[in-house]
């Protein structure tokens, strides 16, 4: 059964989820954790200190920071963002497995995923949008209940975005679900080479790209 990374991953590059199935490599590299906790430590940082922040994996400065940390209290589920009722929580759903990073206690409970990386404009990358979508049905089938929307967190920015499970955030999900089911043996490359430029893989797939994007980039996954 597909974890939910590997739908996020096959909703970048299907080719590139084949690659890392094919290897096992999923580990993720440790600057990716040491922005992940920083989801669990929201409180403490609203009245850190420039000097303590500035030795954090945070990219804004600390004062952008600090604002964007008072943002995130004045939601309504602020005590739930800041200390989650539940943590690493696992899922099995219908479809797929995997982890919850937190699930925010209500009626109905929402779960997150914490991004290492960084936002959009607006809204969330499809392929995280494809993964909240996963967590939320996964959920969804163990509690037997509808759950109508998960949150994704970024941070190293301070930002939390909603991922609502609307009809064109299901069908990418499904989409999605189907192609993995259908994997066997590499699919095409991308068409959206600006994909591959942060891609592990490019070498081995023979894409040739014009420069190397940073290690961040590659957290549209
Ligand atoms: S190099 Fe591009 S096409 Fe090949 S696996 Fe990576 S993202 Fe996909």
């Amino acid at each position: 059964m597909p974890t939910f990374s590997d739908l996020s991953r096959a909703a970048y590059c299907l080719r590139q989820c084949y690659y890392v199935r094919r290897d096992d490599d999923r580990a993720p590299p440790p600057e990716v954790e040491a922005r992940r906790r920083l989801a669990f430590e929201y409180a403490d940082r609203r009245d850190a200190a420039d000097a303590i922040l500035e030795r954090l994996p945070i990219e804004p400065s600390p004062a952008t920071y600090r604002a964007a940390l008072d943002r995130l209290a004045a939601r309504d589920d602020w005590d739930e963002l800041a200390d989650p009722s539940e943590r690493s929580v696992r899922l099995h759903g219908k479809d797929c497995r995997g982890v919850a990073d937190k699930l925010l206690a209500g009626d109905p409970p929402t779960p997150t995923f914490v991004s290492p990386g960084t936002p959009p404009e607006s809204g969330v990358w499809k392929p995280q949008r494809v993964r909240a979508v996963a967590i939320a049905k996964a959920l969804a089938w163990e509690r037997e209940r509808e759950i109508p929307r998960a949150i994704v967190e970024y941070p190293a920015y301070g930002v939390v975005r909603t991922v609502r499970l609307t009809t064109r955030n299901r069908a990418a999900y499904r989409r999605t679900v189907r192609h993995l089911r259908e994997l066997d043996g590499p699919p095409p490359r991308v068409d959206d080479r600006s994909k591959c430029e942060s891609c592990d893989y490019r070498t081995e797939c023979g894409v040739k790209t014009h420069s190397l994007r940073s290690l961040l980039d590659a957290t549209r996954r």
